[in-house]
């Protein structure tokens, strides 16, 4: 069965994607290698699940026996709107309902459209999940480059997009080139921003990293790198901040990425009262949900 790019990118578009783009399933050889030299330095520091299932990140095939296609959305969640200075930091990303909810859903309605245009279709759909690499999908399907901060970089986007897979057996009339450009040129200010040289171009060292840190972390988060994190306590904005393509963005329609205004005006006294139904209350099928309210009380400065 070969599907029309055009007439799936449309449908993506329809259901609320911001950007499409597809690739052809092949094999993700450089990627893993660079993947696999990363987690031998140590650098995916406790993310043991990183160092496994390398032949499935390599090969869809590996998740979708007989994939021909790889369908790649990016959403939106810039929100310009930020937290008064002086209180716990939440990750502009983790500011509304949880977004693998989101966008997991919008992909199930988009393989249940494509099923509709191509009867026996397989598929599955992925969210930031384990076994999928979704940045290096995303610059196949030629939907931007990885900044040196390691995220993707769509012009007129900037970074702060959820990518999601859809891994089809379909396959299409046309596929997109890959994004070979970079256009972060002698720029390194996301380097220079990060407030614990976690970063370094084009590579982040998970062990230093904030969002690794407050967010991943289960065990003791080192003193040294809590008194570096600005009063972050979820996640870190910092080398998306300083991009100078993250400038002038417009914002994410999405209803459910809204945060409550209760949520985002909490003080760290807020923060350290805080009872488990209130968190459950506030906080319930958002990103923090997951870490929990003891972590987030041990990321409190
Ligand atoms: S998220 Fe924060 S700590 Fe991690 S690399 Fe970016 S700026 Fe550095
Ligand atoms: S801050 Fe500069 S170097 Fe870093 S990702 Fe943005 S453009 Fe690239």
């Amino acid at each position: 069965m070969i599907l029309s790019a055009d007439a799936v990118k449309g449908i993506a578009r329809a259901i609320g994607f911001d950007a499409v783009g597809i690739a052809p399933a092949a094999l993700l050889s450089d990627e893993v290698n660079h993947l696999r030299a990363w987690v031998a330095a140590g650098k995916h520091a406790g993310m043991g699940y990183m160092a496994r299932n390398m032949e499935v990140r390599e090969n869809p095939e590996r998740l979708v026996p007989g994939a021909h296609s790889v369908v790649v959305t990016l959403t939106n969640y810039y929100n310009s709107s930020r937290q008064a200075e002086g209180i716990p930091q939440i990750a502009m990303y983790a500011r509304g309902k949880d977004y693998h909810l989101v966008i997991k859903e919008r992909l199930h309605a988009l393989l249940q459209q494509l099923r509709e245009l191509a009867p026996g279709m397989e598929g599955r759909c992925f969210v930031d999940s384990a076994p999928v690499l979704e940045h290096a999908w995303a610059r196949r399907a030629g939907l931007g480059w990885q900044g040196k901060h390691t995220l993707l970089i769509r012009k007129g986007l900037g970074s702060y997009c959820f990518i999601g897979v859809a891994v089809i057996t379909a396959e299409m009339d046309a596929y997109d080139a890959p994004f070979t450009a970079s256009y972060c040129g002698t720029c390194a200010r996301c380097v220079e921003a990060c407030p614990t040289g976690a970063l370094s171009p084009g590579e982040v060292d998970a062990r230093k990293c904030l969002s690794y840190q407050t967010i991943e972390n289960k065990g003791d988060y080192p003193e040294e790198l809590k008194r570096l994190a600005g009063g972050r306590i979820f996640g870190c904005d910092a080398c998306q901040e300083a991009c100078p393509w993250n400038k002038e963005l417009a914002e994410h329609s999405v209803a459910d990425f809204r945060p409550s205004p209760e949520a985002m005006n909490l003080t760290a006294a807020d923060w350290q009262a805080m009872t488990p139904a209130r968190f459950k209350a506030l906080f319930r099928d958002t990103p923090l949900e997951r870490t929990g309210l003891e972590r987030l009380k041990r990321n409190l400065g």
